[in-house]
């Protein structure tokens, strides 16, 4: 029966290439995806799966209700580009100067609109019901996975799976990770408001290097003192930038770092760890300061139970796929925000090309369009894992 399903995606291979190559051509950087999103919209129109636009943003949801009872699981997608000038040489070159599908978001697209005709045919034999989630503007925080959450695309969904074609693992490779797989990535600017003056008259001054170079010692016992030294965590501070010359002292300084976290638990002490000691420095030296804190993604957190679905059952999707538990990627996601609010995983599909390798965001980027098929086939293969562990 589901054999039936995978060799229709098989048959439908030439026209996800068709599909991919025709949106490598139209590539649309985030939250300006419009013609991508009508696009999507479209080829569910043809289909005559119901769907909505516009959720969150551009982002479109295409729902197909099986024949047989079951779970509600949601199947990821995103779909922006890069503000990238492509340097491919390909009959399939990007057509819209210094914008490029340099992450192959344009092979999500075309792999889940390729599953979505693919089951089609196979409704009444379907349990539970599939939602196409199909997101935009995954690369430019605040991304737009948060306000489609927001905007209630997952409120009635039991689990979200989603995969990245990923050119560091190799074609045929199916890579997750059973808890911590992608790391949150924050920015801070701290500024020390001092007060400056003569350099042999400190007493009158409230001198702003002082304050930093303590505010700077003190940072980094965050990591040492006041994390628990089996969780993963980084502060660093990247610039510091004050004075003008040898002889005045400085009224400011201005301190820049970042954060990087496997545990939204830890990246929240660590926030309140950094504002403590702004604080306490600051009032210690009667100086005022600002901080401003940006949050970047949140880290990704796979579900055990779901990414052990992945790793158990891929390869029943197509003879010959390999699955590996990983060590986390140090890259970022918004995929998180869907792993707040539900059980699921996310998960690497091997997509490098054996003679070409350039890493993701590269302006050679290109990745092995046959893993495609593999992304397909494994995200239906964990969408019936999801359905056989949890019939009644
Ligand atoms: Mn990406």
């Amino acid at each position: 029966m589901w054999e039936n399903i995978f060799q229709a995606i098989d048959d439908l291979y030439d026209k996800m290439v068709e599909t991919r190559r025709y949106l490598h051509q139209h590539p649309e950087v985030s939250f300006e995806e419009e013609q991508t999103a009508k696009y999507i919209a479209d080829t569910y129109e043809k289909l005559g799966i119901p769907y909505e636009t516009g959720i969150g943003g551009n982002g479109v949801i295409a729902t197909l209700k099986g024949g047989k009872p079951g779970k509600t699981v949601a199947l990821r997608a995103d779909f922006d580009a890069l503000p990238i000038q492509e340097e491919n040489d390909v009959p399939y070159r990007s057509k819209n100067d210094g914008v490029m599908h340099a992450c192959g978001h344009d092979g999500h697209t075309a792999a889940l609109l390729g599953l979505a005709e693919a089951v089609l045919p196979y409704k009444e034999e379907i349990p539970g019901t599939i939602l196409f989630l199909h997101q935009h503007a995954e690369e430019y925080a605040p991304g737009g996975a948060k306000p489609m959450v927001e905007a209630g695309a997952i409120d009635g969904v039991d689990a979200v799976f989603g995969t990245h074609l990923w050119v560091d693992a190799p074609f045929g490779t199916i890579q997750t990770s059973k808890s911590a797989f992608m790391a949150g990535a924050d920015r801070f600017e701290i500024t020390i408001h001092g007060k400056g003056g003569h350099g042999a008259m400190p007493h009158q001054t409230k001198d702003a290097i002082v304050i930093g170079s303590q505010l700077v010692t003190s940072l980094q016992q965050i990591v040492s003192r006041r994390v628990d030294p089996l969780k993963t965590a980084v502060v660093t501070i990247g610039t510091f930038e004050a004075g003008q010359t040898f002889n005045v002292i400085a009224d400011s300084a201005k301190i820049t770092g970042t954060v990087r976290t496997f545990e939204t638990k830890v990246q929240d002490s660590i926030i309140e760890e950094i504002e403590k000691i702004l604080k306490g420095t600051c009032t210690g030296y009667d100086a005022a300061y600002t901080l401003e804190y940006h949050k970047g993604y949140p880290p990704v957190i796979n579900h055990a139970e779901e990414a052990e679905l992945i790793l158990k059952n891929a390869p029943k999707a197509e003879a010959g796929l390999k699955t590996e538990e990983i060590a986390p990627s140090m890259a970022g996601e918004d995929f998180s925000y869907y792993l707040l609010e539900k059980p699921g995983a996310y998960y690497f599909t091997g997509a490098r090309l054996p003679d070409h390798f350039y890493p993701h965001h590269h302006p050679k980027f290109d990745f092995d369009e046959r893993a495609m098929k593999h992304a397909a086939k494994t995200l239906f293969q964990t969408f019936l894992s999801y359905q056989e562990n949890h019939k009644h």
